[in-house]
């Protein structure tokens, strides 16, 4: 049979019609916020967010906060829109927020916005409640809050403020992840344990923990200074309508970043901030996810 050629011209236009601009509207807005830490944000930033884009799923915007020690009118210059995002992740750990801005924040997550939380940016703000109850732990003095951990029986534990260790962690080593939540959409196919390339591994977080979701720990061993605890990992809390990730993986100090490289980091991180904002997550497991007993670096895909 022989179409004319106008047809085919239709047809091509219409498949352009369809793809293109349906190609775009899956694209999930993700707003990363940084400006202030006392890790190399720069270094860390621009790799998450082209990790993010290489999925194809999302459309990345960068915020930075005015440095430490600026003035009010320069931080008054600074008011991210949160409400356009779908996701808002975190890689700022310092001064205050204007009040101005923490309002819309909680307006945000309040109204059902996703939050993920990157390593210390679960160090910032101590004091604000309302920033304790979003993220659940963070890393605060032991007298500050409960402490949260599993026991050899993968029971849960919580002692109240002032017993046992505060926020640390021992020296930095490769470790192993265990998944604890098996059927969440983000830690769905990984393997029950899984080598995590070498990062600080925290421990002793505290904070209010409602509603408190875990699904990953790793074993804080006496040996590198650790507490022979599980120690939360990755971890939700339901705020509002909206839901907050953190992941205490994916410390950087310096230009080398393996915490970051770390296949199964990515993973977390790329699932986290499309369930966030969808409560699904269309992403497969990557072919050379970390085993059990081997590192994987995003630079070995
Ligand atoms: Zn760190």
């Amino acid at each position: 049979m022989n179409f004319p050629g106008r047809f085919w011209f239709a047809l091509s236009v219409a498949v352009v019609l369809v793809t293109l601009p349906g190609r775009a509207a899956e694209r999930l807005k993700v707003l990363i916020l940084d400006g202030q830490n006392n890790h190399n944000y720069k270094a860390m930033t621009p790799f998450m967010k082209s990790e993010l884009e290489k999925t194809g799923r999302f459309a990345v915007d960068l915020s930075s906060t005015p440095p430490a020690k600026s003035p009010p009118a320069q931080w008054a210059t600074w008011r991210p829109a949160f409400e356009n995002y779908d996701t808002v992740m975190s890689n700022y750990n310092g001064e205050a927020w204007p009040e101005e801005v923490q309002q819309a924040f909680l307006q945000y997550v309040s109204k059902g916005g996703g939050v993920v939380i990157i390593h210390a940016a679960n160090n910032a703000f101590p004091g604000w409640s309302e920033y304790d109850r979003m993220i659940g732990l963070g890393w605060r003095p032991a007298v500050y809050s409960d402490r949260v951990f599993l026991d050899d029986e993968g029971r849960l534990v919580r002692l109240p403020a002032g017993q046992d260790v505060g926020a640390g962690h021992g020296s930095q080593h490769a470790f192993q992840i265990r998944v604890r939540a098996t059927a969440h959409p983000v830690m769905k196919d990984m393997p029950l344990k899984w080598m995590h390339a070498q990062d600080e591994l925290y421990h002793g977080q505290r904070g209010p923990a409602e509603s408190f979701n875990l699904l990953a720990t790793a074993y804080s061993d006496p040996k590198t200074g650790g507490t022979g605890k599980h120690e939360p990992m990755v971890w939700w809390v339901p705020y509002g309508l909206g839901k907050v990730f953190t992941t205490v993986m994916g410390h950087v100090s310096g230009e080398s970043i393996p915490a970051l490289q770390c296949l199964g980091f990515v993973t977390v991180m790329n699932r986290a901030c499309e369930w966030v904002a969808t409560g699904i997550v269309t992403q497969s497991l990557p072919a050379n996810f970390p085993t059990e007993t081997e590192v994987r670096l995003v630079t070995s895909r």
